[in-house]
């Protein structure tokens, strides 16, 4: 080792960071060209250089990126999870549980023009009906049913519950009570105008229909998963829509149990739909964060 070595090791950490003269580089060049020895130092001094701005910013903005995806998974797998179950509680308190007729339970009184109002006994918190009319021969059927539900019950006082029916026109008015639970309806307002007497309100069956719907097209999603199980895109796109069905199939066990009828499809089905939705996210979010947590471990 010479001197010029020597002086070359001084500086040459300087040189690599570009901060020598013009005249001080170009002797460190004209050195290097015939020294192996001081090549062979800047090769070493060079490389942890590079391999420390590799290393800089790049993975620490990838592991910040990670870190929030996770912390919003987080968040959303527990906000889905809490408002999944909060809903369903909330259907299966207000859901309505109907009256079986009772000669106590509902009055009709005749008002003036043929104004009908229709009381309810104060244990009924809520009451539904429908209308059926027959222009021609100039009648009006009224089916109405009541219920109460725990939620009423127990948390608020709805009051007494009336309805008021102002016949059109001269029809005449008819008013069944439909029990809803399987029983004939009962005649509770003028003559008995339907052709079928012993006529029976019967349930919506509605909700199997979109269960069995739910049933075949996770079957078919996982007929499908497997068939391309090779193929990673349409895998990936398999994933993320067969939890749909799995988790409409779950709300519906939440909300409804086993049962498959309804006296009150429209709001069964809405509350279905929505913790459907929720459970879904649950599903999702629950995934990754479990993918993550085993990608850690491994
Ligand atoms: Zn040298």
């Amino acid at each position: 080792m010479n001197r010029e070595c020597n002086i070359v090791k001084d500086i040459i950490s300087l040189y690599v960071e570009d901060m020598v003269s013009r005249d001080t580089r170009t002797f460190i060049e004209e050195h290097l060209e015939h020294c192996p020895e001081c090549r062979s130092e800047l090769e070493h001094i060079r490389k942890p250089v590079e391999l420390v701005t590799d290393m800089s910013a790049a993975p620490i903005n990838d592991l910040k990126k990670k870190l929030f995806v996770r912390r919003v998974q987080t968040v959303l797998f527990t906000t889905a999870l809490v408002l999944a179950i909060a809903v369903s509680v909330f259907a299966i308190m207000t859901a309505p549980r109907f009256f079986p007729y009772s000669r106590s339970l509902v009055q009709v009184t005749e008002g003036q023009n043929g104004v009908l109002t229709i009381t309810f006994d104060n244990s009924v918190t809520g009451y539904g009906y429908t209308v059926r009319g027959d222009k021609e021969r100039g009648t009006e059927i009224y089916c109405i049913n009541a219920w109460d539900t725990v939620w009423d019950k127990h948390i608020t006082d709805r009051g007494q519950q009336n309805i008021v029916i102002t016949p059109t026109s001269n029809a005449d008015i008819a008013v069944y009570y439909a029990q809803n639970n399987g029983s004939e309806d009962v005649l509770i307002y003028g003559l008995n105008m339907d052709d079928n007497a012993g006529t029976v309100t019967l349930p919506r069956l509605i909700l199997i229909q979109y269960f069995g719907m739910a049933m075949l097209a996770l079957t078919i999603l996982i007929m499908a998963r497997f068939l391309f199980r090779r193929r990673e895109k349409v895998k990936i796109w398999l994933n993320r829509i067969i939890p749909f069905p799995i988790a409409y199939i779950l709300a519906h066990i939440c909300t409804k149990g086993i049962s498959f009828y309804s006296y009150s499809a429209q709001r069964d089905f809405s509350i279905i739909v929505l913790v459907a939705i929720l459970l879904y996210c649950v599903m999702l979010a629950g995934g990754s964060l479990y993918k993550a947590k085993k990608e850690r471990k491994s």
